[in-house]
């Protein structure tokens, strides 16, 4: 092990897309023309009317200075509207609302904030690997939830063993999922809240994708009654605004809990750039911008080529309402890391093995629908070509 990396360090656990990406790289670099369903990293750029708000806030020098830890009181304030007008759901602006630098930053701190040496979180398998590492780092257990599609990929909250119950201090959600695409009823989040209040513990509900739906549009878990006693919702300017690189989200929910984090956040970063959050005003005031609106249309052309060319190609696969992901069964009862070794080395095809967000995930492959139409449909023709 390296001389300066912490016990800590050695108990995460390998990072496999890193993995992945080097081989693909390696792949490149010999001349193979990839094509990557990798990383949910979205390909297109950042909608022109938010890129053109930032230009003109970077130039006030009122942004050059630090900003207010929990964010300023506009971005706070346009984050209760957003609230109001998209779930009927109303939260207080200063306490209820805390600007994230990304919600995998909210995430990743809130176990610290939230949680003692030794306590559990139930935390989902598969899921964000964010969830194990921040639960590592602030000295918790973490007590894995199966989905399986028998259960609509929600978690059985009735499995959960007495004593993990009575141990437990943080539950993560996060519908819409990645990987499995899964949006969660109303009525799953109902109980999710009933069993946090039976047990005293904090939800996280990761809701990273909530905008990025071919359908009806997911609920929030705020919209549960009493919710805000026992829950935070996490969001994301990322994935709807095509936003990854900024680094903006926020989050929701419970005042005492987002006190907590707001303290963890004091101590290790100092907030948003000023000019980012400008940007991120206009982006979340103007949801249905049409440049917004594309984004979508886009991802469901690409999916309808993925998924009906792996169907063609005699694949198990759902159609994904909600996320940019698709989440497909392995052909042949096969292994994920086998199918995925298999793409890339016989037809330069990089998908995301499903075992990479935890052991029940194993049998599957995930497809990030980050790749144009013509080049995903090369990808399907390749991938119909080979024999399992
Ligand atoms: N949650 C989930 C489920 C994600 O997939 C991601 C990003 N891939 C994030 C949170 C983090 O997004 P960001 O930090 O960019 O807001």
């Amino acid at each position: 092990m390296s001389k300066w990396h912490s016990d800590r360090l050695s108990k995460l656990q390998p990072y496999l897309f890193r993995d992945i990406d080097r081989q693909a790289g390696e792949a490149r670099a010999a001349g193979r023309d990839v094509i990557d369903f990798g990383v949910g990293d979205p390909d297109k750029p950042t909608p022109s009317f938010i890129v053109d708000r930032m230009a003109d806030a970077v130039r006030d020098p009122a942004n050059h200075q630090y900003s207010a830890g929990a964010g300023s009181l506009a971005f706070r304030e346009t984050v209760a509207r957003y609230f109001d007008r998209r779930f009927r759901v109303s939260v207080e602006p200063v306490g209820e609302v805390l600007a994230l630098v990304g919600s995998k930053e909210g995430l990743g701190h809130l176990p610290t904030a939230v949680m003692n040496p030794g306590e559990t979180a139930l935390v989902p398998d598969p899921g964000y690997p964010v969830y194990h590492s921040g639960t590592l780092f602030a000295g918790g257990i973490c007590h894995t939830m199966p989905l399986r599609p028998e259960n609509g990929f929600l978690p059985v909250l009735a499995d959960i063993p007495d004593d993990v119950r009575s141990r437990a201090r943080l539950m993560f959600l996060n519908y819409p999922n990645n990987p499995t695409s899964a949006i969660a009823p109303l009525s799953f989040f109902e109980e999710a809240v009933a069993f946090a209040r039976d047990h005293d513990i904090l939800i996280v509900q990761d809701a990273a994708y909530c905008e990025l739906h071919f359908g009806q549009a997911p609920p929030s878990i705020l919209q549960v009654a009493g919710a805000k006693e026992v829950c935070v919702e996490m969001h994301s300017l990322s994935k709807t605004f095509n936003m990854t690189g900024w680094r903006i989200g926020f989050a929701v929910g419970n005042a005492d809990a987002l006190a907590a984090l707001g303290k963890v956040k004091n101590n290790m970063d100092s907030g948003v750039f000023g000019a980012i959050q400008e940007a991120g005003i206009e982006a979340l005031e103007h949801l249905d911008h049409v440049e917004v609106r594309a984004l979508l249309d886009v991802y469901r052309q690409r999916r309808d080529i993925v998924v009906g060319g792996l169907r063609e190609a005699g694949w198990k696969v759902d159609e994904p309402v909600a996320t940019f992901y698709v989440w497909a069964k392995c052909p042949a009862g096969l292994n994920s890391m086998t199918v995925v070794a298999r793409m890339l080395d016989e037809a330069d095809v990089v998908v995301i093995p499903g075992v990479g967000f935890g052991s029940s995930g194993d049998g599957y492959v995930r497809f990030a629908l980050t790749v144009p139409n013509d080049r995903a449909a090369e990808a399907i023709r390749r991938i119909a070509a080979l024999k399992w």
